[in-house]
């Protein structure tokens, strides 16, 4: 049996070579890690949960015009994406204080912020993700100031949409992290959402009893990860809302 060509693994999911050119198999893992990988376990259930909240968002961003990687879900654990030349940066947009930034400043977490605060964080883990300015993105050629003006508007798209997504389920989008991917149409460069979002990338906050439904409940031991996320697939109906034992979620088709 042919096997299939693993283009890269990473700490949640493994890209595969996809069946035609300029096509990648998106797996999601079990895996949970924090602190750059000093903290690590297995969710039973992550995968399957992120690779269909990834999809709900992405498909719901596609219907509002932001383009994404996206094609189609495979089966449980797998979707179908574009390739992308990845950004080498994290862009993370924030509507609260939270996590880095008030530790960084000494902001009370939850403390609301006057506007959404976008920040850039260069992606290599042996540094530890470093947060860079704009002049270090441009002097060092990892995105010109067009692409950086072309992430900040899809950025805070991206922002209005999952705020308003979450607000209707009663939960607060405290700040996320999303990734940035360059594709060619013929002659064409363009802009799209790439790697993932999910409660791993996300900070949510039930609004009424302030509970986190994401992963700083596994960085933070606040308890079961995979019931937080399931509330979260049940809240935005991608669960049935009297589903079973989270560790084998029921999905909706
Ligand atoms: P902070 O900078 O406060 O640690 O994180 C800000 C937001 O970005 C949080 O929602 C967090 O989950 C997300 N984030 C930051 N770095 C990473 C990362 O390396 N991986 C993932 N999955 N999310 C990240």
């Amino acid at each position: 049996m042919a096997r299939r060509k693993l283009v890269y693994e990473g700490k949640a999911k493994i890209l595969y070579e996809g069946p035609e050119p300029g096509t990648l198999v998106q797996y999601f893992k079990d895996d949970a890690t924090a602190g750059n990988g000093e903290k690590k376990d297995v969710i039973d259930g992550k995968g399957v949960l992120n690779n269909r909240l990834s999809e709900f968002f992405m498909t719901g961003l596609a219907g509002v015009g932001v383009p994404t990687h996206f094609i189609k879900r495979l089966n449980m654990r797998e979707q179908l994406i574009r390739q992308v030349e990845i950004i080498p940066l994290e862009v993370i947009v924030r509507n609260v204080a939270a996590g880095s930034m008030s530790k960084r400043l000494g902001i009370e977490e939850g403390t609301p912020l006057p506007r959404p605060i976008i920040e850039f964080c260069y992606k290599d883990d042996k540094l530890g993700d470093p947060l860079v300015a704009e002049e270090h993105i441009i002097a060092f050629g990892w995105a010109s100031q067009q692409d950086l003006d072309d992430i900040v508007a899809l950025a805070l798209r991206v922002n209005d949409f999952m705020s308003g997504c979450m607000m209707a389920v009663g939960i607060k989008l405290v700040d996320f992290k999303i990734e940035i991917g360059r594709v060619w149409d013929n002659d064409f460069q363009r802009l799209i959402l790439a790697d993932e979002i999910s409660p791993d990338s996300c900070r949510l906050w039930d609004i009424e009893t302030g509970k986190k439904l994401d992963k700083d409940v596994f960085r933070r031991d606040l308890g079961s990860l995979a019931d937080a996320y399931t509330e979260v697939a049940r809240r935005l109906g991608v669960l049935p809302a009297n589903s079973g034992p989270v560790t084998r979620p029921t999905l909706i088709n």
